[in-house]
């Protein structure tokens, strides 16, 4: 299944894509879409319906993000050796985790918005993994059980306020509209391979990011594993799980995002976003 929300900003809707992959309405049948609905119950009540049977969603609606009920956006850093080369860093021992505010969350389509003085906003494509089960000390082998589904994520990132701040990353990850989640939450059940998954990333149209889930360092089970040895994992807590090469830090010259720049980001399974920067 692919989950969506759509409807203006705090008015969302929740709906089900169908074979077509247009929109149809699940209002009559779920209030919204969050853990009683994406978890492993709430999956297996709604494969008894059929979406031609839904309401079509007629126009082209705005989409929010495509679930409810994050407690954590956690993210790790340096997941991808070319990446990892063009920051200049060391290949991490162990995975590198931070921290995206909750308030950066922001719709899939909606704009970006660069804080006053910021100077060196930043793009990454990543996978996003969405918990289903409450989640804690799991083995490697069981770790994707946990999962309920994947999403598309903007890693926007603010380089000075990320590097130039102080001890961590945090400052320059969870700024307001720097966490564009969506378009769909497509369950794990439509994921042959999760280390399989192919993200790119433009800026005006141009290619900038081209990768692969099979290059990160540290797999999507290795993750979940690791991360519920130190935090209970909720369901609707999102994981980000790293970027491929081709961020504009990495550029020579370095290429920041400016007023007007729009990035476009996508994957075959996971839908595609478009973000218009614009100043705060
Ligand atoms: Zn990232």
């Amino acid at each position: 299944m692919k989950f969506v929300r759509y409807g203006r900003k705090g008015q969302e809707q929740p709906g089900l894509l169908d074979a077509q992959g247009r929109i149809r309405s699940l209002s009559s049948v779920v209030a919204d879409i969050d853990a009683s609905v994406f978890g492993p119950a709430g999956q297996r009540a709604l494969r008894g319906i059929d979406p031609q049977m839904l309401p079509l969603v007629t126009g082209r609606p705005r989409l929010g993000v495509p679930f409810v009920g994050i407690s954590k956006f956690i993210a790790i850093g340096l997941n991808y050796r070319d990446h990892a080369n063009e920051a200049g860093m060391a290949l991490p021992a162990s995975p590198i985790v931070f921290n995206k505010w909750t308030t950066c969350i922001s719709g899939p389509q909606d704009p970006v918005l660069r804080p006053p003085g910021a100077e060196k906003l930043d793009w990454e494509v990543e996978l996003g993994v969405v918990i289903g089960r409450e989640t804690r000390f799991v083995r490697e082998a069981n770790a994707l059980q946990s999962v309920a589904g994947y999403c598309l994520i903007n890693d926007v990132s603010e380089r000075a306020y990320q590097l130039e701040q102080g001890s961590q990353w945090n400052l320059g990850k969870g700024c307001d509209t720097f966490g564009p989640i969506g378009p769909w939450l497509v369950s794990a059940d439509e994921i042959a391979d999760v280390q399989n998954i192919d993200l790119w990333l433009d800026v005006n149209g141009e290619r900038m990011q081209q990768g692969n889930t099979r290059d990160m360092i540290f797999g999507v089970a290795d993750l979940v594993a690791y991360l519920s040895r130190f935090m209970t994992l909720l369901p609707g807590d999102v994981i980000a799980t790293g970027t491929p090469p081709g961020v504009g830090m990495g550029r020579k010259p370095p290429r920041y995002l400016q007023p007007g720049d729009v990035v476009t980001l996508g994957s075959p399974q996971l839908g595609a976003q478009r973000q218009e920067i614009r100043d705060r």
